[in-house]
């Protein structure tokens, strides 16, 4: 492969942002990727941001997946069982909550675990 602006001069690699080829003359070296001199430097950067950014939000995500559902689950008991206990029926209002609660726990607890595992 050949440097995009020196067709004559072999490519020392890729710029990160465009992928044309680049020859030592007009690449800036960042430390993790080529870019384009005095073009595409910010843009690789900003890539890099989002790539880093993007790797630490997922590790965090994956820590908290079961943090929502346990909060459904956590709100379903409260209303099933102070619904039960005040003697509520099952048809009451409290009790059909509460089951939602459990159920919408249990959606997000089944989408977590695909995401994640
Ligand atoms: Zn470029
Ligand atoms: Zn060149």
């Amino acid at each position: 492969m050949n440097c995009y602006n020196h067709p004559e001069i072999t490519a020392v690699g890729n710029c990160k942002a465009c992928s044309k080829g680049v020859c030592s003359d007009c690449a800036t070296d960042l430390g993790h990727g080529l870019a384009c001199k005095g073009k595409h430097e910010q843009r690789v950067e900003d890539l890099e941001m989002i790539i880093s950014k993007n790797v630490k939000a997922f590790a965090d995500a994956s820590k908290n997946q079961f943090l929502l559902p346990a909060f459904f689950f956590f709100m379903g008991l409260v209303f099933v069982g102070f619904a039960l206990y005040q003697g509520e029926g099952f048809a009451s209002f409290p009790v059909v909550m509460g089951f939602g609660f459990l159920l919408f726990g249990l959606i997000f607890l089944i989408r977590n675990r695909k995401i994640f595992s």
